[in-house]
């Protein structure tokens, strides 16, 4: 994407989103506006930790066709990028987690940078290149290529669609309500989540399993992330369809995941062995300890 659409995406989405507050505070929108954002919100972030990330980039499970083409279209309708653009930049990160490389990293260049810096600073031709790297595998798939191909299509339906029902329910006044609760606030919304998973859990939070990069668990992004704030988790067991590793740790695309098996829906669930779970708590348990007894030691 080119920075100009990339500079409107932070920019009309946060002014749309300062007029909704307004609007809530003058009493001019009511619960349908409301419940629309929130299932909108939910929808598109859920074709993204369900799709474009647990399906399409760690292959955590083999979806039906229909339920892998709703979460596509889901996906696309995010504003987050093509499926192919997202889950090339995501394999990088994983390749090169917080180590030179990593597009974004709050330890390396600062937590602004990896919130939504990186995404003004990437050019085309890096982008071209990381895509040539990294996102082959994920061509391949005619399907993931097909809603790749048609990423802008389904990203105006995202808007077009909410704004068509507000239409149909209250005229031109629907209409606009509904483009902004729907469309606009529901954009700037689900990026911040998102963004979140890159900026505030490689920054703040706990690490339940050591490994090579600056990752931890946040309860609040695993909740407004749809699990996907168990970042550390994630980190250490990239795979795993589930992110959230303890009956506490929330993760409800995790939990969809679980239903979806029942139904017959999805099949290959990757599930990390219980033993090996706890051998590897163990032993960042161990590492942890001693790197503070060294830490003591310095000290004294
Ligand atoms: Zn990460
Ligand atoms: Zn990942």
């Amino acid at each position: 994407m080119h920075r100009p659409p990339i500079i409107a995406l932070l920019i009309v989405p946060f002014l749309a989103t300062l007029f909704g507050i307004y609007q809530v505070f003058t009493g001019s929108i009511g619960i349908a506006e409301i419940s629309l954002l929130v299932v909108s919100v939910i929808l598109t972030e859920y074709g993204v930790t369900f799709g474009y990330h647990r399906m399409v980039v760690h292959k955590s499970f083999e979806p039906r066709p229909v339920l892998k083409a709703i979460v596509l279209a889901l996906g696309s309708m995010s504003f987050q990028g093509s499926v192919i653009n997202w889950a090339s930049v995501h394999t990088k990160h994983h390749a090169h987690s917080d180590q030179d490389g990593d597009p974004h990293s709050p330890t390396l260049s600062g937590f602004i940078h990896a919130h939504f810096e990186w995404l003004l600073e990437m050019h085309d031709s890096e982008l071209e290149s990381i895509k040539e790297k990294w996102g082959a595998r994920y061509a391949k798939d005619p399907m993931i290529a097909w809603f790749s191909s048609t990423f802008l299509l389904w990203s105006a339906v995202g808007l077009i669609l909410p704004a068509s029902i507000g239409f149909l329910t209250n005229g031109w006044d629907g209409a606009l309500n509904w483009f902004i609760w729907g469309g606009l606030m529901r954009i700037f919304v689900t990026s911040h989540v998102t963004w979140s998973v890159n900026s505030v859990c490689h920054y703040i939070g706990r690490k339940m399993f050591v490994t090579t990069d600056h990752s931890r668990n946040n309860f609040l992004i695993g909740l407004l992330a749809l699990g996907e704030g168990w970042h550390n988790n994630h980190h250490a067991f990239p795979a795993s369809a589930f992110h959230g590793l303890r009956w506490w740790q929330i993760d409800l695309t995790g939990l969809s995941i679980r239903i979806y098996e029942r139904l017959g829906l999805v099949r290959k669930v990757v599930r990390i062995p219980a033993g090996l779970l706890e051998k590897r708590r163990l032993e960042s348990k161990r590492t942890a300890l001693k790197v503070q007894s060294l830490a003591l030691t310095k000290e004294l």
